[in-house]
């Protein structure tokens, strides 16, 4: 049983990297320019299994673990960010959460067709006044016998333009749940966004919601469960997402600021000769391995299901997504004049990076949550002191 896991597995990370260095990484520039991720792309990832990876074979998905499902957004978020976005979106955002946190007459309803990729999936939580402090939504819902209306709107939906399900979150008076919304239920409306700084191609909106009548069995979990029950086990599972983001884009600036230092001659020597330059090589070597070993860390922790496993994703995000905008930083530098330009990748490499330090909780966010487990576990009494 577990030499046929291995060998499935090993199949799909095969797919995965010949998928990456032949579709996508030659394809990603023009995915940003042109802020479209086309169609194609979508129905890959989703014939090749990659939209289901982390939901149970028994739900139509791969039922990869945690490290497996970090190689895998590894090697698509080295090649595409918005591509890889799909992924925290619909996999780690939604349908993984959903395996969790769903009934069984719900994943039946949703969660096969989104393990399939015949319905994508998006994460419908922040709204213009509502971003790092969740709770504060103020889409409204009230229930009506059997039904509940979804009255409000929601901002920066990564893939609302192509979705099929949303998962919405709402209030009433307080109690924030969470809600799967079709796209064609009467009364939703998407307003595509553009000129976003990253993730570029991954079909962002606003979407309003104006007396959408959606079936109480639509509710997940339950009533005045949304944010500390659906809404936090999604970022943890999109937070794991995008920690591998972060290791991705920095191991992609490690390969593109090499390949660069080798070639590259200055002052009658290739300028990888020079210490300055070879400083941030070394820099960019060290941070991405160490990122590596934390999303590992934070993979094992989850397969083993430790209460540490939140705190130690919290960490490997916060880590990985700070070093990615340090080694982009350092790729655009060795690259000189072509790194800011849009011809070579660093300056998109350098562009994704800082996306990775705002969503899925900002750094801010993370470092007072790492500051508090910090605290708790390593705040011992030294009564001893100062007498
Ligand atoms: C590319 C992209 C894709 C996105 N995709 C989605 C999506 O699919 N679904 C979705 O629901 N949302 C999505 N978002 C929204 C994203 O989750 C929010 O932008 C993020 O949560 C931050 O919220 P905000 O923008 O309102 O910033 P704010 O919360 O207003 O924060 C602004 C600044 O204040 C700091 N700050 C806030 N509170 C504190 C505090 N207590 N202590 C210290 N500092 C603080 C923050 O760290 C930040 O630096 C996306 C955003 C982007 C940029």
């Amino acid at each position: 049983m577990r030499q046929a896991h291995e060998e499935r597995a090993g199949g799909i990370q095969e797919r995965a990297r010949s998928f990456a260095e032949t579709g996508l990484v030659n394809r990603a520039a023009e995915f940003d320019r042109a802020g479209y991720l086309p169609r194609d792309v979508i129905t890959t990832m989703a014939d090749a299994g990659f939209l289901g990876a982390v939901v149970p074979a028994k739900w139509g998905g791969q039922g990869l673990d945690p490290l497996e499902y970090g190689e895998l957004t590894e090697s698509i978020g080295k090649a595409c960010a918005s591509t890889r976005a799909l992924l925290t979106v619909h996999t780690s955002l939604v349908a993984e959460t959903l395996v969790k946190r769903a009934s069984d007459r719900l994943k039946e309803k949703y969660l096969t067709d989104l393990a399939l990729g015949k319905k994508i999936a998006c994460f419908a939580l922040s709204e213009a006044g509502a971003g790092s402090d969740a709770a504060s939504v103020t889409t409204s819902y009230i229930k009506k016998g059997d039904l509940f209306v979804l009255d409000g709107r929601k901002k920066w939906i990564s893939f609302a333009g192509v979705a099929d399900l949303f998962m919405v979150f709402a209030t009433d008076n307080g109690a924030t749940s969470a809600f799967l919304v079709e796209r064609d239920m009467p009364g939703v409306e998407i307003h595509p966004m553009s000129g976003m700084l990253g993730n570029r191609a991954t079909h962002m909106a606003e979407v309003s919601f104006s007396d959408v009548e959606v079936p109480a069995e639509n509710l997940v979990s339950g009533i005045g469960l949304g944010v500390g029950f659906v809404a936090n086990t999604a970022l943890f599972h999109g937070r794991y997402s995008i920690a591998w983001a972060g290791v991705a884009i920095a191991q992609a600036a490690l390969e593109t600021m090499c390949a660069y230092a080798i070639e590259r001659e200055q002052f009658g020597v290739k300028i990888g000769t020079h210490q300055l330059v070879q400083k941030m090589i070394a820099d960019a070597v060290t941070q991405v391995g160490a990122a590596r070993e934390l999303c590992r860390r934070a993979g094992r922790l989850r397969m083993e299901h430790s209460a540490d496993a939140v705190m130690e994703t919290n960490i490997a995000k916060y880590f990985s997504s700070t070093i990615a905008q340090q080694v982009t930083s350092d790729a655009v530098q060795v690259l000189g004049g072509n790194g800011c330009w849009d011809r070579y990748p660093a300056e998109r490499l350098f562009r994704e990076a800082k996306v990775l330090e705002v969503i899925e909780g900002t750094s801010q966010l993370q470092q007072l949550l790492i500051a508090d487990y910090g605290y708790k576990k390593f705040a011992v009494s030294k009564s001893g002191w100062g007498t």
